[in-house]
């Protein structure tokens, strides 16, 4: 690992990544793609040392209190954060100056700063975002290798249910020819069920490939699936979007589940209730 100073950690969205390079190993991962430009090894994790300081000079500077997001481009649970605690330290601030969360990760790790959650979502809104992309948790261990598998991310979607912190998950991406089955996914939707989340992307049943992440997911899958690169090759060739073959019998059973169970499930949607800040004083003061 190592450090560097920055001048801003929020984007003009109120995103936030505070290190650059992830240890989770997902073998899609697509933080790796060359047009991010991280300039060292993606497992040499670069910290962001003034991270802290500066979200809490931004926090300040807003006029009004908004929805903090974080986790888009690298998980903000990585092995590194039990030591250095950098994302507790931020949500920290954004807990005590009032801001809302929205946080996504693979990482059950993500239980130890309930606490924090659970503030935040009394005076604001925390929103928990948990990937989930294979329900099979041998097949989960070779294609998100380093990281809590399915089964562990669902108990994460449980226990933040039982504290009523809402959750969404993002169901993606999923892999053309190795977990694009109907099984799979009606294996995860069953515990977003069970859950109860209060939405799941999905941008389609495929995923994406460019330079730099697809090098690295070809020679995984050589890796763990012998001949399924091949038939990578023949379907998408240097396409960036690969979309399942199942993909509209998949998006057909998923569109059906998520009405039935009253489930976000447009982008869109999703995106605004993630999006939407909502202070609780305001609600109490409406009644
Ligand atoms: S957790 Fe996210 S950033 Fe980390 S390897 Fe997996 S996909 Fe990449």
């Amino acid at each position: 690992m190592h450090y560097s100073d920055y001048k801003t950690i929020l984007s003009p969205q109120n995103g936030m990544n505070l290190y650059r390079g992830c240890s989770h190993g997902c073998i899609y991962c697509d933080s790796r793609s060359f047009c991010y430009q991280i300039n060292h090894d993606f497992e040499d994790i670069e910290i962001k040392r003034n991270a802290p300081m500066i979200l809490e000079n931004q926090l300040r500077r807003k006029r009004k209190p908004c929805m903090v997001g974080t986790g888009a481009m690298c998980d903000p649970y990585i092995h590194i954060e039990e030591e250095l605690q950098m994302t507790r330290q931020c949500i920290a601030l954004i807990e005590r100056y009032g801001f809302g969360l929205a946080i996504q990760t693979k990482s059950s790790r993500i239980l130890r700063d309930l606490d924090l959650l659970k503030a935040i979502n009394e005076q604001t809104k925390c929103v928990v975002q948990i990937t989930l992309t294979t329900f099979d948790e041998s097949l989960c261990r070779k294609v998100e290798p380093n990281v809590s598998t399915t089964l562990e991310r669902f108990h994460v979607l449980e226990v933040m249910r039982n504290h009523g912190i809402p959750t969404v998950v993002w169901l993606s991406p999923i892999l053309p020819f190795v977990n694009d089955t109907e099984e799979n996914l009606r294996g995860i939707l069953d515990y977003c069920i069970q859950a109860k989340v209060r939405g799941i992307l999905c941008f389609g049943f495929g995923m994406t490939l460019r330079e730099g992440n697809r090098e690295y997911f070809y020679a995984q899958i050589d890796r763990f699936f012998p001949g399924i690169k091949q038939k990578y090759i023949q379907a998408f060739g240097n396409s960036y979007v690969c979309n399942s073959p199942n993909h509209h019998h998949l998006m057909a059973v998923f569109k059906e589940i998520c009405e039935q169970h009253g489930i976000l499930w447009k982008p869109d949607d999703v995106f605004a209730y993630l999006h939407g800040f909502e202070s609780k004083d305001q609600q109490l003061s409406l009644f």
